[in-house]
């Protein structure tokens, strides 16, 4: 779609013409039900929401509200197919099938793509270059752990936990999904997932992906819904282990909520990640990587670079070129190839983000927006940053989960690192500088799970992922994703 917004973000109309990838090849149904039992069948209460694309405002779909009834419905089918075929069969044979995922996926990646960025708003380069690519490889990469389990845990055994529970949110609709059933698959569990209600439309085209792998039915259900139905799903009393991936406050209400039972969890929460940089750092290097970090995929990154730390001497040259390149940053339609800073994913979420930079200039920040155009119809903000803010500022300790940036600057390497640690999050950070000792010292004084040294948002599925502090419980990825799935014994 020709958006004369993205034309007009270069000035006097030297931009680039829109590019925008088709949406002729994809499918997507008027109304999905939910996928248990290898079927996708009707809500038993036949209520249904709708899913809409946040850069036109239209509905892109309907969808099923499952309920407490459905929910269960789901966990019995996952009860059954882990009793009767995957929790039985042959580790190697359960590879097979992921296999076959994988590479179906791959085959549909240009449609994954497009239906992403239309339904979560996020630009069609980030969807076609990260999520599919990356969700893809999840299953590959665990795959091949199916029949080496052994080897994982050496000197014990391994046995499946049963039936797993997942909840994940809108900002990797389908790498979520991936990144929480590979591994889970991987162990001989079966699953119960719950994509978020603003971005159900790739899991579900997963589910299709799973039927056409010809999985045994019931060994994964997707079933969809808001809160209600990831709560039906916590509180399930024949669910063996919770996977969340969210906000902190529902991650606490989950802790509360499962605190007693024999339920296993991990957890990954938000996070308010610091880039760090240092006066010896490649800077204009180190102005990508935050641009990278913080305003691609419009900020809806829990581990996002939503903090600058920039040494005092490079300060004003380091801001300076940072407002000079989000001058160039294009906002605009998420299908448009040459489009950095796509959707915001919701009007709520939007508000959301309006009502921070209020907060950030109440509290006397001084904000400075790029002066792009950007579209009429539909959700998207600007790139924003926020100097003069201190380590007390809501927008320095609260995650916002939008294009804003908030700078502060330090001088020595330990008040760096004092307020890098000073959030109630610990998920990642990023230290640039051109050497390797202060990289070290970095990496050893900042309590984050992923820190990036000179690149930022880097992931690999052997790669674990997770928080300290409030940033969640637990690792996802790599071999201690497997750990998470896992009852470990005496051999
Ligand atoms: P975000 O702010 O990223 O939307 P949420 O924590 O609200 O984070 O949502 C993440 C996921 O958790 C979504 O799938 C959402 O539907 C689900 N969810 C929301 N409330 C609850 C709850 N009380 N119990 C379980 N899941 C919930």
């Amino acid at each position: 779609m020709a958006t004369p917004e993205n034309k007009l973000a270069f000035d006097g109309g030297w931009g680039y013409d829109p590019a925008p990838e088709s949406t002729d090849h994809i499918n997507i149904k008027n109304r999905y039900g939910l996928f248990i039992n290898g079927d996708f069948v009707k809500p038993e209460k036949g209520k249904y929401f709708d899913t809409v694309n946040p850069a036109t405002e239209e509905r892109t779909s309907r969808v099923a509200d499952a309920s407490q009834a459905d929910v269960d419905k789901a966990v019995k089918a996952a009860r059954e197919a882990y009793r009767t075929t995957w929790g039985r069969m042959k580790p190697a044979e359960r590879g097979k099938y992921m296999y076959r995922i994988a590479r179906i996926m791959q085959e549909r990646a240009r449609e994954f793509s497009v239906i992403e960025s239309l339904d979560g708003g996020k630009p069609i380069r980030e969807s076609r270059d990260v999520d599919v690519p990356l969700a893809a490889a999840h299953f590959f990469y665990y795959a091949g752990w199916a029949d080496k389990l052994e080897y994982a845990f050496p000197g014990r055994t391994a046995r499946p936990l049963g039936v797993a529970g997942q909840i994940i949110p809108w900002n990797f609709p389908l790498l979520m999904a991936a990144w929480k059933i590979a591994p889970a698959l991987a162990c001989g569990n079966t699953v119960v997932l719950k994509p978020a209600e603003t971005t159900p439309l790739t899991a579900l085209k997963l589910a299709e992906v799973i039927a056409d792998a010809g999985l045994p039915p019931g060994v994964v259900n997707i079933v969809t819904g808001a809160g209600a139905t990831g709560a039906a799903i916590v509180e399930h009393p024949d669910v063996d282990k919770i996977a969340f991936t969210g906000s902190t406050n529902v991650g606490r209400l989950i802790q509360k909520t499962i605190a007693g039972t024999n339920k296993k969890y991990t957890l990954e929460l938000g996070g308010k990640a610091a880039n760090i940089i240092f006066a010896d750092a490649a800077i204009d290097q180190a102005v990508e990587g935050i641009v990278n970090g913080i305003f691609f995929n419009q900020g809806h990154v829990c581990c996002a670079g939503s903090r600058l730390l920039v040494q005092e001497s490079v300060a004003d040259e380091v801001i300076a070129k940072l407002k000079d390149r989000m001058e160039t940053l294009i906002v605009g339609n998420p299908l448009d190839k040459n489009t950095d800073i796509g959707a915001i994913n919701s009007s709520m979420q939007l508000e959301k983000i309006q009502s921070y930079l209020k907060i950030g200039k109440a509290e006397g920040g001084e904000m400075h927006q790029s002066s792009c155009r950007v579209p009429r119809k539909g959700y998207f903000c600007r790139p924003t940053i926020f100097t003069g803010v201190s380590q007390s500022s809501r927008v320095v300790q609260e995650e916002i989960f939008g294009p804003v940036l908030a700078i502060q600057t330090f001088r020595r390497y330990d008040e760096a690192l004092v307020k890098a640690n000073n959030t109630p999050y610990g998920l990642s950070g990023g230290i640039w500088t051109d050497k390797g000792s202060k990289i070290f010292k970095m990496t050893q004084g900042m309590r984050a799970g992923v820190v990036w040294a000179n690149t930022f948002n880097k992931f690999d599925p052997t790669s674990p992922f997770g928080g300290y502090k409030e940033s969640g419980v637990g690792r996802e990825g790599g071999l201690h994703g497997l750990d998470a799935y896992v009852k470990l014994g005496a051999k």
